[in-house]
């Protein structure tokens, strides 16, 4: 059996990890099965750190019981009938109820029942992702594949699974591009018929936007996300995010410049500070928009307030900030004071958006050099100097930091030198 062969080679842990749960399924008398992306990444050989459980049976009671057997952590969504463990080495697993979903109102939320895993399999979005392993003793590695996944995985094939597919589930269209981009595979031709006509019914203006933007923030973390861009702007536009928003000419190339930067961070900086690649992609993507239509899209997709903020600050600032940085003889002070209340995503992008060697060179600097500056003196040092603790002792603090960025003062001596000349002029 070709799936068993695959399991067995699975890095040990997650294998043992399958080979229990199929044994406790065993003991509760309840089918256990992988589904899904592990079932479609096994088959293509691509390692995936997410394990998809489903059990015909109580899935949340399942993960309780694997969860103190194995000491791990669970976390429930008991609306759901989901759970998710974690604390294995290197992956974690979620586990649902298998179950049969009713769409009673297009791109509306589906009523739930319990269901087999061929109703479980059903409900999913595309063939290659509607594949299940059986995992108990006597059956352990049967692949359950009803829709033809194993077909369609080897004919490169992103096929949906019934008409509706997409008047049910408008997002499925953004995942169908996805998948399509990811695994250079294509979307079926009946699936684009019924992609159209879905667009044609203006379902994506219709969907719930929260979804929309989670599938948004999935094209973003793709490694190549101009590819899905494209073929989606393609085939529907992108009227559905913000009003006007169009495929920009310049894209493709920030796009690239910003792959080149980030990995160029992460050789350099990876240690210091982590950054979210996505957030450049997806503050480029909402660039083009004015600022005032760029809030109003972070608000109406609830984007989380530390993307938003980062969305909006590279469009409040990338003016200033080229402006003041393409002057002549700009002091070291001046980069800091400019670049240090902002976030690393967006002074990486003020590079990858200015294409100017000045701004580049300062940027750098501030990176390698003046944010990493740090004071010899401390708050105690202005204590014994006299100054009560209060906001003019940050103040002293970062005039002082300032002046050691423009190598004004060297050492712990001309700090404290600093120090008493500030603290003498309050
Ligand atoms: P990735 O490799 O991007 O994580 P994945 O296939 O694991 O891909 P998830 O979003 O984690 O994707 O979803 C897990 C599974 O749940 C999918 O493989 C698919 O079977 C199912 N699924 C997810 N979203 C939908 C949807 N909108 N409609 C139907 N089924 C879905």
């Amino acid at each position: 059996m070709l799936f068993l062969k695959k399991i067995n080679e699975l890095p040990g842990p997650m294998a043992d990890f399958i080979r229990f749960a199929g044994r406790l399924a065993d003991e509760k008398k309840i089918n256990a099965y992988v589904v899904g992306g592990f079932v479609r990444d096994l088959f293509l050989g691509i390692p995936d750190y997410d394990i998809d459980l489903v059990v015909e049976g109580d899935g949340i009671a399942f993960a309780e019981e694997l969860s103190s057997k194995l000491s791990l952590h669970v976390v429930t969504h008991k609306r759901f009938g989901t759970a998710t463990l974690s604390g294995l080495e290197g992956f974690k697993v979620d586990i649902a109820t298998s179950r049969k979903e009713i769409y009673e109102k297009p791109a509306a939320l589906p009523t739930v029942s319990k269901g087999l895993i061929q109703d479980d399999l059903f409900r999913r979005d595309f063939t290659i992702n509607a594949m299940a392993i059986a995992i108990n003793s006597p059956c352990f590695g049967k692949l359950m594949d009803f829709y033809g996944g194993q077909d369609d995985l080897k004919k490169g094939l992103i096929r949906a699974l019934h008409p509706l597919s997409f008047i049910d589930d408008p997002t499925r269209i953004l995942r169908a591009v996805r998948f399509e981009q990811r695994f250079d595979f294509k979307i079926e031709k009946q699936a684009l018929v019924w992609i159209k006509e879905a667009v044609h019914r203006r379902m994506l203006h219709i969907v719930q936007k929260h979804r929309l933007r989670d599938e948004l923030i999935l094209i973003f973390k793709e490694k190549a996300p101009i590819k899905p861009l494209k073929r989606l702007y393609a085939l529907c536009g992108l009227t559905y995010i913000a009003e006007g928003l169009r495929f920009q000419r310049h894209w493709p190339n920030y796009f690239h410049e910003a792959a080149k930067k980030i990995a160029w961070y992460r050789e350099h900086f990876l240690h210091k500070r982590h950054i979210e690649p996505y957030v450049i992609y997806l503050a480029l993507f909402f660039y083009p928009l004015s600022l005032k239509a760029a809030k109003k899209a972070m608000l109406d997709f609830a984007f989380h307030k530390g993307v938003s903020s980062r969305v909006v600050s590279l469009k409040e600032n990338t003016l200033k900030i080229k402006k003041e940085l393409s002057k002549k003889n700009v002091v070291p002070s001046t980069v800091y004071r400019l670049l240090e209340p902002l976030s690393y995503e967006v002074i990486l992008l003020f590079e990858i958006l200015a294409r100017h060697k000045a701004i580049s060179g300062h940027i750098e600097d501030f990176l390698f050099i003046y944010n990493g500056q740090r004071l010899h003196i401390k708050g105690e040092d202005l204590s014994r100097l006299g100054l009560k603790p209060g906001p003019y002792f940050k103040k002293v603090l970062d005039d002082i930091l300032v002046a050691k960025i423009d190598g004004k003062v060297r050492d712990r001596e001309e700090e404290l030198g600093l120090a008493r000349k500030l603290i003498h002029l309050k």
